[in-house]
């Protein structure tokens, strides 16, 4: 995609270039075919220009005055007692999302950010409450998998699309990133290793089923009707949970995938008998997979997370209907584990405690 650069819009970003677009670029510096290469491969594997030193210096700086490659930075760092990795990331226009880095046995899964801020408005989640600023470019989705791998030192795996934002609404540069983020020039991860958690945007989902991506399909359910899902989440007054669900099951019947979701257990909201019953009654004879996640608590919301017992009773009665349901472990409960909780306390500190730790 040519998008500006974000902080320096005079310069077009060339990490979020398309492989063809590149090619193009590299034919009309008129560059023989192998610098082409070097070019593509030097992007792709997450080096500015200053870093393609492949290249020649005069080639370098006739690149760098037309294009720039956004920086991604880690501002803040957060280490739980588990392993679990919490960070605020700088990017180059000042904004700041969020990413979780998580190890499981079979390897380590980084959750990234898509927009700036969000505007679906859901009830219980803190990315959305001061609307939303700006998509990232493709670059800037990369570019978080290069800063935790380097705070890290270690390989990311696989990629969950639940950080900061709603990936549908951003969709082309989302789209742009799934391509790039698996080609084996650059991170080489692999499709079945990453999903893509959705508010439920039924365009969206219908066009990503047509896309040819091996990737799950997460839906953020939350409730099981439309009443109290509309209550929860604004979205669900322009798209109902009939079509939200109808569209998930296209998504599983054209990609073969099952798909997931999620479901954040409110106590005595959509954790209650009638509740589970309702969403067994809803995803039964589906290929689907639910994932329970008791509530993450924001100060900003009266909502609070389930009780065990009740979580555990809401568990046992899917069970009892055969729908396939797991409990989420809490990774990194200590760290803030809320969605837009660290970005919100870094941007609404008190000054005197605005302080980023750079690492
Ligand atoms: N916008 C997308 C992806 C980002 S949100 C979506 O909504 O799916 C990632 C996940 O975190 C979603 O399932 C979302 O519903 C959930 N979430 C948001 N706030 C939460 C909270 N306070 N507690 C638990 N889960 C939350
Ligand atoms: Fe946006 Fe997802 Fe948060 Fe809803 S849950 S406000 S869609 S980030």
């Amino acid at each position: 995609m040519l998008l500006p650069v974000p902080g320096d819009e005079s310069k077009t970003d060339l990490a979020s270039m398309t492989d063809g677009e590149l090619t193009a670029l590299a034919g009309e510096l008129s560059l023989p075919r192998y610098r082409a290469g070097q070019l593509i491969a030097g992007v792709r594997a997450g080096r500015g220009i200053d870093g393609l030193t492949d290249l020649p210096r005069a080639l370098r700086d006739t690149l760098a005055r037309r294009y720039g490659v956004p920086a991604v930075t880690v501002v803040r760092r957060q280490v739980s007692a588990d392993g679990t990795e919490k960070y605020l990331y700088g990017l180059g226009d000042g904004s700041r999302v969020e990413g979780v880095f998580m190890r499981y046995h079979h390897g380590n899964t980084l959750c990234i950010s898509t927009q700036v801020g969000c505007r679906m408005g859901c009830a219980f989640c803190a990315s959305g409450l001061d609307g939303l600023l700006r998509g990232l470019n493709p670059s800037e989705m990369l570019g978080e998998i290069a800063a935790a791998q380097a705070v890290t030192g270690c390989r990311v795996d696989g990629i969950v699309m639940m950080g900061t934002g709603e990936p549908l609404d951003n969709y082309d540069a989302s789209l742009a990133f799934l391509r790039t983020v698996s080609s084996p020039a650059g991170f080489h991860i692999g499709q079945r290793h990453i999903s893509l958690s959705t508010s439920g945007l039924v365009p969206g989902i219908r066009r990503l089923a047509k896309e040819d991506l091996g990737i799950t399909l997460s839906v953020s359910l939350h409730a099981p009707n439309d009443a109290l899902r509309s209550r929860l989440m604004p979205v669900n007054r322009r798209w109902p949970v009939a079509e939200v669900v109808g569209a998930a099951t296209e998504y599983q019947q054209v990609t073969g995938r099952r798909v997931s979701y999620e479901y954040a257990l409110i106590a005595g909201v959509n954790d209650t008998p009638a509740c589970a019953e309702e969403l067994a009654a809803l995803l039964a004879g589906r290929e689907a997979h639910v994932n329970l996640i008791r509530l993450n608590k924001i100060a900003e919301s009266p909502f609070s997370p389930s009780a065990p017992p009740a979580v555990e009773r809401f568990m046992e009665l899917l069970e009892k209907r055969r729908i396939n349901a797991t409990l989420r472990r809490r990774l990194g409960a200590d760290i803030d584990g809320a969605c837009g909780q660290l970005r919100r306390s870094a941007s609404h500190a008190p000054s005197g405690q605005k302080e980023e730790v750079k690492v």
